[in-house]
C-alpha cells in the first residue's frame, strides 16, 4: 500500500522547506519533494545566497584595489583567484543545503529526490532518477516549485554566450564585456559583481528607469552609483536580434527614437523576469487553475488554488518572487492548515538590491503615495552626516521616511547606503506594528551606528533632525 502523509510539498526552495518544517513542528507527517540533488531551491542554490557570496567577495576584491589605500593598507600584487573565490562561494551553498538537509532529519520529514507529479487532488507520484516511480498518498498537497528565468525568443539562452543568471553566478573567466539585457535586481547585482572585476558592463533596459518599481528618487540615486563605478546604461532600448558565432554575441537594439545599436559582447546575461514553474506537474489532469492576470497558480488568502486539497505558495502565486516572501507564506500556510490564524502581510514585505551601495524599501514609494491621494511628509538623512560612515568611509546614500501628515504614521521608508539591506529591518518592523514617524525618533539608537540615519530622517519629517542643516520640506498630497 502506498505511503500516506498528511503534507506533500513539492519543491524544497524557500516556500517548500519552511512550510514542511512548520508543518512537522506542529505535529504533521510530512514528506517533500525535491528534483534537484541538494535541498534549499534556487535561493540556496542558484540565487540569494550564491550571489551574494559573489558580491561579497567582489566588494572585498574592489575595496582592496581601490579603497584600502585611503585606510592606510598598502596591498602588493593584489590578483584575482577566480577559482578560489567560487570554490568558497560553492562552500557556503553546500553549508546551508546541507543544513537544510539537517533540519529535515531533525523534524522527521521524509526527502525525495526526483520529480513529481501530482496524480490526484490526494496524491502524487514522484520518479526518481533511475526512472522508478512511487506513488504517494496525501491529505494535502502543496506546490511550492517556484520560478525559472524568462526566455526572449531572439535572444535564447544558449548556456555559453547567452546566458541567465545560473550562469552568470559560474563564469570561469571574467568576461570582457558582458551585455546585461534588463535593468531589474538581478542584472545589476550580477553586473555589479563582473564590473567590480574588471569586465566592461552595459546593462540595456526597455524602460526609461533601472529599478521600476523603487521610489523614484531613490533609484535614480541607485542608477548615478552605478554609473560612477564604471556599469553603462542604454535606457529606452529594445533589443531586437543577435547573432551568435564563436563565443560572441553581437546584439542589435533599437532606441526609442528608432536609432539602430550593435553591441559586441563575449556573454549577454538575460534578465528579463521569471516565470512560474509547472513544468511536468500535471496541474491540468487535476484541474488547477492559473490565474489570468498573473499569469501564476491562482489561490485564495489561505493559499488554497481552486482545488481544495491542494495549494500553492512562493514564486508560483502572485506577489513579489522573493525568498522571504516565499518562506512567510510556508510558515502562514501550515499553520492555517494546522487551525492557525497564519498570516502574512503583504505591505511589509521589504525588497533589497544587494549592490553596493545597497538600495533597501519596505512600504509605499513617494510617487504610489501622491497616486493614492494621501498627505505626506518626508523626511531624509544622508550617510555623509553620520558618524559611523565616515568612519566608515561609506558616505553614499540617504534614508527617506514618508509619513502620513495627519496620523504621522510610517507609509514607506526608502534607504540606499551602506548596509541597507540590515537597516531596512528597523523600518519593516516599525510599519508592522503600525508606527509612526516619531515612534522612530523617540527610540535611542546606540552610537555611532548607521542606524542613527533612520532616526535622523525621521525627525527630519518634523523638520528636526539634529545632524543636518534645515532643508525645504518636501509635502505634497
Ligand atoms: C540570481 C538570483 C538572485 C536572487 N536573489 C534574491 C535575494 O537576494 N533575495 C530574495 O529574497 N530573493 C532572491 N531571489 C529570488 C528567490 O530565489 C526566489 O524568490 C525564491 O527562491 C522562491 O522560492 P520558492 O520556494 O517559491 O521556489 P524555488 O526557490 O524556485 O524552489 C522551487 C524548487 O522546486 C523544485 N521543483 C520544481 N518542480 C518540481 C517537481 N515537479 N518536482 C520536484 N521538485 C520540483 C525546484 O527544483 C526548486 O528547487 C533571487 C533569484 C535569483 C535567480
Amino acid at each position: 500500500m502506498a505511503e500516506r502523509y498528511d503534507l506533500i510539498v513539492i519543491g524544497a526552495g524557500p516556500g517548500g522547506y519552511v512550510a514542511a518544517i512548520r508543518a512537522a513542528q506542529l505535529g504533521m507527517k510530512v514528506a517533500c519533494v525535491e528534483k534537484r540533488a541538494t535541498l534549499g531551491g534556487v535561493c540556496l542554490n542558484i540565487g540569494c545566497i550564491p550571489s551574494k557570496a559573489l558580491l561579497d567577495s567582489s566588494e572585498l576584491y574592489h575595496l582592496a584595489a581601490h579603497r584600502f589605500a585611503k585606510h592606510g593598507i598598502k596591498v602588493d600584487g593584489l590578483g584575482l583567484d577566480l577559482k578560489a573565490m567560487h570554490a568558497r562561494k560553492d562552500t557556503v551553498v553546500k553549508e546551508l543545503t546541507d543544513g537544510v538537509r539537517f533540519l529535515f532529519r531533525k523534524n522527521k520529514i521524509t526527502t525525495l529526490f526526483g520529480v513529481a507529479r501530482v496524480a490526484s487532488p490526494t496524491s502524487v507520484v514522484v520518479k526518481d532518477a533511475e526512472g522508478a516511480e512511487a506513488n504517494l498518498e496525501t491529505a494535502h498537497i502543496l506546490l511550492a516549485t517556484g520560478s525559472v528565468p524568462i526566455n526572449l525568443p531572439f535572444l535564447p539562452f544558449d548556456g555559453r554566450t547567452v546566458v541567465g543568471s545560473t550562469e552568470a553566478l559560474a563564469f570561469d573567466e571574467v568576461p570582457e564585456h558582458l551585455l546585461v539585457v534588463g535593468g531589474g535586481y538581478i542584472g545589476l547585482e550580477l553586473g555589479s559583481v563582473w564590473r567590480r572585476l574588471g569586465a566592461k558592463v552595459t546593462v540595456v533596459e526597455f524602460l526609461p528607469r533601472i529599478v521600476p518599481l523603487a521610489d523614484l528618487e531613490v533609484g535614480a540615486l541607485l542608477s548615478k552609483a552605478l554609473i560612477k563605478q564604471g556599469l553603462e546604461f542604454k535606457m529606452e532600448t529594445k533589443v531586437t536580434g543577435a547573432r551568435v558565432a564563436d563565443g560572441r554575441a553581437t546584439v542589435t537594439a533599437e532606441t526609442k527614437d528608432g536609432q539602430a545599436l550593435t553591441f559586441d559582447s563575449d556573454k549577454v546575461l538575460v534578465s528579463v523576469g521569471r516565470k512560474a514553474y509547472i513544468e511536468g506537474l500535471g496541474l491540468e489532469a487535476v484541474g488547477v487553475k492559473f490565474d489570468p492576470r498573473t499569469n501564476k497558480v491562482g489561490t485564495d488568502s489561505h493559499f488554497r488554488t481552486n482545488v481544495p486539497t491542494i495549494s500553492a505558495i512562493g514564486d508560483l502565486i502572485d506577489g513579489p518572487m522573493l525568498a522571504h516572501k516565499a518562506e512567510d507564506e510556508g510558515t502562514a500556510f501550515a499553520e492555517l492548515l494546522s487551525g492557525k490564524a497564519g498570516h502574512v502581510n503583504y505591505e511589509t514585505i521589504p525588497s533589497v538590491i544587494y549592490t553596493w551601495p545597497e538600495m533597501a524599501s519596505v512600504g509605499l514609494t513617494e510617487e504610489q503615495v501622491q497616486e493614492k491621494g494621501v498627505e505626506y511628509k518626508v523626511g531624509k538623512f544622508p550617510f555623509v552626516a553620520n558618524g559611523r560612515a565616515k568612519a566608515m568611509d561609506e558616505v553614499e546614500g540617504i534614508v527617506k521616511v514618508i509619513a502620513d501628515s495627519r496620523t504621522d504614521r510610517v507609509l514607506g521608508v526608502h534607504i540606499i547606503g551602506p548596509r541597507a539591506s540590515d537597516l531596512i529591518a528597523e523600518a519593516v518592523t516599525t510599519m508592522e506594528f503600525a508606527g509612526s514617524a516619531e515612534d522612530i525618533a523617540r527610540t535611542c539608537h546606540a552610537h555611532p551606528t548607521l542606524s542613527e540615519a533612520f532616526r535622523e530622517a525621521a525627525l527630519d519629517v518634523d523638520s528636526r533632525a539634529i545632524h543636518s542643516a534645515p532643508r525645504a520640506k518636501a509635502t505634497g498630497r
